[in-house]
């Protein structure tokens, strides 16, 4: 159900922030993280501030090429919205996880078929007052274990820490695939526990085209968006 509609404004983020992500690299300007998942906090923080604009995704992947004074715009209020949240990120920075890893995966196997799994991304709030969780573990299972990230910058557990407004995402690692152009459904399950809090564990799937593995592909990252997930206090189970 929630992969029938496309959010067109993150492919724009999405295609943003990778590049001013490259180009502050380029840069050196060394004060400035630009890791995996500062890069998907920065979209998080811009996508939490601007207008979504929903699509029926079946109009292709050739939408985001539209080439409008509009969306010109758009893209300018976003790129500057992106260098606000880098350093909002950066303020912020997450603790236990390693900000070092470059951006791209060396052991990467180029020109073989895979399921390229997109980035997960959810929102935990407390169901009694809508807050976002300041802390929670959030955990990714496949087929009852726990899912293999694509690289080391990306954490499973992953701990939710205050400041990031209950975001949490995951990127599993691609999956072989025997040829290109493959439908496969992959079942996934978040498990999130917060202190107070009963534990919730929400059951997904995730519809993949296989396609061959590219730099391109590998950079052309896609998201797969969980509905909010609440959670209650471990006695008020039957109110709701
Ligand atoms: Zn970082």
């Amino acid at each position: 159900m929630f992969t029938e509609i496309h959010n067109t404004i993150e492919d724009i983020v999405f295609a943003q922030v990778t590049e001013v992500g490259d180009s502050i690299e380029r840069s050196k300007n060394g004060e400035l993280c630009t890791c995996h998942q500062c890069r998907i906090d920065t979209a998080c923080y811009v996508l939490n501030r601007i207008e979504p604009h929903y699509i029926s995704s079946n109009r292709g992947v050739a939408r985001v090429e539209q080439a409008t004074i509009a969306r010109q715009q758009k893209v300018a209020e976003i790129v500057s919205l992106i260098y606000e949240g880098i350093r909002q990120v950066n303020h912020n920075r997450r603790p236990f996880i390693d900000h070092g890893s470059r951006n791209v995966d060396p052991e990467m196997v180029l020109n073989t078929p895979i399921f390229n799994i997109p980035i997960i991304i959810g929102r935990v709030f407390n169901g009694l007052n809508f807050e976002p969780l300041p802390e929670a573990k959030v955990e990714l299972f496949q087929n009852g274990d726990i899912a293999v990230m694509k690289d080391a910058a990306w954490q499973n557990p992953f701990m939710i820490v205050p400041n990031t407004e209950g975001t949490f995402t995951f990127w599993p690692t691609s999956i072989p695939a025997e040829a290109t152009a493959i439908n496969k459904i992959f079942e996934f399950s978040v498990k999130v526990e917060a202190p107070n809090l009963e534990t919730l564990t929400h059951v997904f799937k995730i519809p993949v085209t296989s396609e061959m593995q590219t730099a391109d592909a590998y950079f052309r990252k896609r998201s797969f968006k969980l509905p909010n997930l609440h959670l209650f206090p471990e006695d008020g189970e039957d109110e709701f």
